[in-house]
C-alpha cells in the first residue's frame, strides 16, 4: 500500500455512491467502489425517489436529523451534480402533498406541523376545498383534508446514482464493476485484503478501510468474515403509467402520497406508481404478487380518477434491505474490525437517506486517516 489510504466501497447502489462522491472530496484518499453487477440495478434502481421528511412523523433523534441533513444536502448535491456531470437530475421542488381520508388524526397532524415550524420547517393543512382547488386531480370524496410539504422533494433514483458515481470518478475514484466481493482478511499492516471473484477468476485487493454499502448482499458479505447482519428482502412493485396530458394543474405537480402509494409525476403526463410493500416468508422468500400493483393500481385511481385511462408503460419490481429485528439503517463501525464501516439496511429509505448517510461514514472515516484530512 502506497501513502495514500486506500477505502473500498462494496456496493454501488445509491448508498455507496453517494459516500464515493463524499470521500471524493478529500483527494488524499484513494477510492475503488465495488460492484458484483452494474450500479444503480438493485434497490436503487427500483426506487421512486420519494423523499418524506419533513412529512414523515420522525421528530427527533437520528431518525430526524438524517432526514433533515439529508434534505439540505439535496438542494446543494443536485445543482453541483449537474454541473459536474453536464446533465440534468429530475428533481422535482413542488413537494409532497399527503392526502388525509376519513377518521385521520388531524391533532396529530396539527402537533407535527408546530415541531415542524419550531424545526424551521413548513407544512400547510389544506381543507377539501383547498386541496380540490390545488390539485383538481383528487377526486376521491372520502379525502377530507391534505397536508402540504413544499421542503419536501423527489428525485430520480438512478440518474442521481450514476451522477455521484460518474463525479466521483471525475474526481479520481475508481468504479470497477462485475466484480464481488467474497471475503474480507486482516493485514498484519493493519489493513485488509479484500478477496474478489470477477467472472469466476479469484483475486484480491489490499486496502486500508472498508465501507460495506451492499444492501442485501450485506448478510452473506458479513456471514464470509463470521460477523453475520441480518438484512433481509422486502419486495416493492411500482409501475410507470402514461396520460395524453399532465393531470390537474400543469404549473403544479407534487408527489401526491396517501394510503402508503405514491404518485409521482414525471412530466409529459407520465406517472410512477407505486409501491407495493411483500415481506418473505419463513424461508426469506418473496416473489411479486400481481395482485398486490392491481391493487395499488386501483388505489390510485381511486384518488385521481384519470388514472383509470392510463396506459401502462412498464412494471418492475425491487427488493428493499431491511433490517432484521433492529432500526433501519445501520451505520456504524464493524465491531472488532477497525476501519470497516457499515452503511446498510435503508429499507423503505435508501434514497432520502444517502446524503446523510454518505456525510457521516466520510466523518468517520476522515477521523479514522486524521493526518490527511485536509487533503
Ligand atoms: C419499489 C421500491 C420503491 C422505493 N421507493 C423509495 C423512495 O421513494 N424513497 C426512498 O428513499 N427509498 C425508496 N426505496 C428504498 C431504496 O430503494 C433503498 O433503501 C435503497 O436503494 C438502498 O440503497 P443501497 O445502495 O443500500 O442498496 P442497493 O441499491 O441494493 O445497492 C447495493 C449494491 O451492492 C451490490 N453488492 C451486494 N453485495 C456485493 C458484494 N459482495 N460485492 C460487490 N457488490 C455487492 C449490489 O449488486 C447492489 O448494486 C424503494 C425501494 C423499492 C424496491
Amino acid at each position: 500500500m502506497g501513502a495514500m489510504p486506500h477505502i473500498a466501497i462494496v456496493g454501488g447502489g445509491v448508498v455507496g455512491a453517494a459516500i464515493a462522491y463524499e470521500l471524493s472530496r478529500h483527494p488524499s484518499l484513494q477510492i475503488t467502489i465495488i460492484e458484483q453487477h452494474q450500479p444503480a440495478q438493485a434497490s436503487s434502481g427500483a426506487a421512486l425517489g420519494v423523499l418524506m421528511g419533513a412529512i414523515s412523523h420522525k421528530t427527533k433523534g437520528r431518525a430526524w436529523r438524517l432526514r433533515e441533513t439529508s434534505l439540505r444536502t439535496y438542494e446543494a448535491w443536485v445543482p453541483e451534480l449537474e454541473a459536474c456531470v453536464g446533465k440534468p437530475i429530475p428533481y422535482n421542488r413542488q413537494g409532497i402533498v399527503m392526502l388525509l381520508s376519513e377518521g385521520a388524526d388531524l391533532a396529530n397532524w396539527d402537533a407535527l406541523i408546530s415541531t415542524r415550524q419550531r424545526q424551521g420547517w413548513t407544512l400547510e393543512c389544506w381543507s377539501r376545498e383547498q386541496l380540490r382547488d390545488r390539485c383538481p386531480q383528487v377526486m376521491d370524496d372520502t379525502i377530507m383534508a391534505a397536508i402540504y410539504s413544499p421542503g419536501d422533494r423527489q428525485l430520480d433514483p438512478t440518474a442521481l446514482t450514476l451522477a455521484l458515481l460518474q463525479a466521483a470518478q471525475q474526481r479520481g475514484a475508481r468504479l470497477q464493476c462485475q466484480t464481488k466481493v467474497t471475503g474480507m482478511e486482516t493485514l498484519a499492516s493493519g489493513g485488509y485484503r479484500l478477496q474478489l471473484e470477477t467472472h469466476g477468476d479469484g483475486h484480491a485487493i489490499a486496502v486500508d478501510g472498508v465501507v460495506i454499502a451492499a444492501g442485501l448482499g450485506t448478510t452473506p458479505l458479513t456471514e464470509a468474515i463470521a460477523q453475520p447482519l441480518d438484512v433481509r428482502p422486502v419486495l416493492g412493485q411500482a409501475m410507470r403509467v402514461k396520460l395524453p396530458q399532465a393531470m390537474g394543474n400543469p404549473q403544479f405537480q407534487p408527489v401526491l402520497t396517501g394510503s402508503d402509494i405514491h404518485i409521482v409525476p414525471l412530466g409529459d403526463g407520465e406517472y410512477w406508481i407505486g409501491a407495493t410493500v411483500e415481506f418473505p416468508d419463513d424461508a426469506g422468500a418473496v416473489t411479486a404478487d400481481p395482485t398486490n400493483l392491481a391493487q395499488v393500481q386501483a388505489g390510485a385511481a381511486l384518488v385521481c380518477p384519470a388514472l383509470t385511462q392510463a396506459t401502462v408503460l412498464q412494471t418492475w419490481s425491487g427488493l428493499r434491505p431491511r433490517p432484521f429485528n433492529r432500526p433501519a439503517p445501520i451505520l456504524e463501525p464493524l465491531p472488532q474490525r477497525p476501519q470497516v464501516w457499515l452503511a446498510t439496511g435503508h429499507y423503505r429509505n435508501g434514497v432520502l437517506l444517502a446524503p446523510a448517510t454518505a456525510l457521516t461514514i466520510a466523518d468517520w472515516v476522515i477521523e479514522a486517516f486524521d493526518g490527511d484530512k485536509n487533503g
